[in-house]
């Protein structure tokens, strides 16, 4: 009902330098929703580096606290999806008035509102409410107030009313400390040189430290091979080459069609209506720049079209880029987004 992750707790949320204020911050919040100055509390920081665990984490520490306390955890996207199918159902009214009875609302990753006017405005109103009547917000963003872009100053300037706390990138000794939390719940033994090479070589995101000794763990026990170094540099050295990933065609397809507020079945479809045409086009075009797959498989993949219309795409769009001024802004934009 909350959508709250048991597993996201305070307890597995590792302190180190990186994280302090946040966390603390969290759980003073925690402690006592909506009667700090930390309203908002605004978490931000770079991709997995534990703003998704943290906010759990209040949500979860909040009901343990206050079972009698609405909490409600979701991200910015469904809150989006929500009201556009309120809007879409004329029950506007009824979607505020069900976010304005909640004691602490969680919106996990907020930039996902930027250029979202229409979700911003009701959100504006639903903050408003919430704040004038002493209940906390939490939200969490992949940056600062300041560098987001398209979002509202009105809105902007509600942000900055609480507390800011940014997560970094956890120093060595809270790598290790994560992983050896990480190996001791899930009942893995693994000796301490090997945690502290994966711990020295993958520093930037916890959600990759993470997954490398989840590989490392399953090739030890699927494979029978012995934990060492060796297997470990393997391990590693694939993670740091896969990190550089791949985007997949399925992921710009979305990219593109929340960029122009529609579904992923309405840029696939058969329709010629010129907007939809124009985000097809571009899904096309940047599945030629960002992947390695083929026209053909291109098109197939964006509502099975043949490799000539996926070759017409990439020229239509290299055209317009060089004429059109409105249109460049859009390949520049959803670059943007698109870059790892
Ligand atoms: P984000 O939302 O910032 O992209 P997540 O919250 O999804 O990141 O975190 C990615 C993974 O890293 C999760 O499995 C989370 O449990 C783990 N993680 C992040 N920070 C910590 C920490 N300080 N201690 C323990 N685990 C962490
Ligand atoms: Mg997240």
């Amino acid at each position: 009902e909350s959508q709250l992750n048991p597993n996201y707790n305070f307890e597995n949320f590792l302190e180190g330098d990186s994280n302090r204020l946040a966390r603390n911050a969290g759980i003073a919040v925690a402690n006592k929703p909506g009667g700090t100055s930390f309203n908002p509390l605004l978490i931000f920081g770079g991709v997995g580096l534990g703003k998704t665990h943290l906010a759990h984490a209040i949500g979860i520490d909040i009901k343990d606290k206050y079972p009698e306390k609405t909490v409600l955890y979701i991200s910015a996207e469904k809150f989006t999806q929500q009201y556009i199918d309120s809007v879409k159902k004329n029950n506007r009214n009824d979607f505020i008035h069900f976010y304005q009875i909640i004691d602490v609302l969680i919106i996990d990753d907020v930039q996902f509102l930027s250029g979202k006017t229409g979700t911003q405005d009701v959100f504006f109103h639903i903050f408003n409410h919430l704040h004038q009547n002493g209940k906390q917000v939490i939200l969490t963003s992949d940056k600062a107030p300041v560098d987001m872009q398209d979002i509202e100053q009105r809105l902007l300037s509600r942000f900055k009313w609480g507390l800011s706390a940014e997560l970094q990138s956890p120093d060595f000794e809270t790598r290790v400390s994560i992983l050896k939390n990480k190996l001791y719940r899930d009942g893995v033994e693994m000796p301490e040189d090997i945690i502290e090479y994966v711990a020295k070589h993958i520093k930037t995101n916890v959600r990759e430290l993470e997954g490398a000794i989840i590989s490392l763990i399953a090739q030890s026990s699927f494979n029978k091979k012995e934990i060492t170094i060796n297997l470990a540099k393997e391990i590693v050295e694939k993670f740091v080459k896969n990190t550089k990933r791949e985007v997949s065609i399925d992921y710009i397809q979305k990219v593109v069609s929340d960029y122009f507020q529609m579904d992923v079945s309405t840029l696939q479809s058969k329709t010629r209506k010129r907007h939809i045409v124009q985000a097809r086009q571009l899904a096309m075009f940047f599945a030629k720049k960002y992947t390695k797959a083929s026209l053909a498989s291109i098109g197939s993949q964006i509502g099975k079209r043949d490799h000539a219309t996926v070759l017409h795409a990439c020229k239509t769009v290299d055209n317009l880029s060089s004429t059109d001024k409105q249109f460049r802004k859009y390949v520049e934009d959803l670059a943007k987004k698109l870059a790892l």
